[in-house]
């Protein structure tokens, strides 16, 4: 999925709560092995469901940080339901997929996925999908207050994205630094954050050069 952070953003503190997740996966064996790896990791699982409608219940029911969701699922597909989910903001959402259906990871996206997994996948690529699927939808809580429509939402990102990745080549900022530049320049100068990424896009701003030690 172009324009996804590629980066796994700072794990959450665990000494906040831990991080509610439901999950939708037609297949129990997959279900069931999403489930024990993310409770070993310390996740708390708190709801979960073999179909896409359900999905969509448990979320408005449990309110979940993230959303783990099979694409082909019976009921309603992953991605009717991500767009439901995504398009009220209720989760982030982490889009499971098959190896043949990675085609649809473009629908995905613009259903308001915010990271996506290819099946079968590692364990060890779960946790970081996950966390950036999390990290993502905290920035775009940040932009929802600035940008009315989930697609002016993504436009947005997108911009921003590429800002941050400006600042991340040019300035050896991390991903957060470089996103709190964005944010912390907006809010200081009244602007917009798609407004002050078009600017460090253009060369017109960018941030202080680090003192050199
Ligand atoms: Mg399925």
């Amino acid at each position: 999925m172009r324009g996804l952070p590629c980066t796994t953003p700072e794990r959450k503190a665990r000494s906040t709560l831990p991080t509610r997740v439901v999950i939708a996966e037609d297949e129990a064996i997959i279900r069931l092995d999403l489930k024990e790896t993310l409770e070993e990791e310390g996740y708390d699982v708190v709801g979960e469901t073999g179909r896409g409608d359900e999905a969509v219940d448990l979320v408005k029911e449990h309110q979940p940080d993230i959303a783990i969701l099979d694409i082909k699922m019976p009921g309603l597909d992953g991605l009717s339901a991500a767009r439901e989910i995504a398009g009220e903001r209720r989760a982030a959402v982490l889009i499971l997929t098959a190896f043949s259906q990675r085609d649809l990871i473009e629908q995905a996206r613009d259903a308001g996925a915010l990271a996506y997994l290819v099946k079968p996948f590692q364990r060890s690529e779960l946790i970081p999908a996950v966390e950036v699927a999390l990290g993502v939808f905290k920035e775009m809580k940040a932009l929802h207050e600035q940008a009315a429509s989930l697609e002016e939402q993504l436009e947005t990102r997108k911009i921003v994205d590429r800002a941050k990745g400006q600042i991340m080549d040019a300035h050896g900022l991390s991903e957060h630094e470089a996103f709190g530049f964005i944010q912390k320049r907006a809010m200081q100068e009244r602007q917009t954050m798609k407004a002050v990424a078009e600017r460090v896009i253009a060369g017109q701003l960018a941030p202080e050069p680090k003192p050199s030690a």
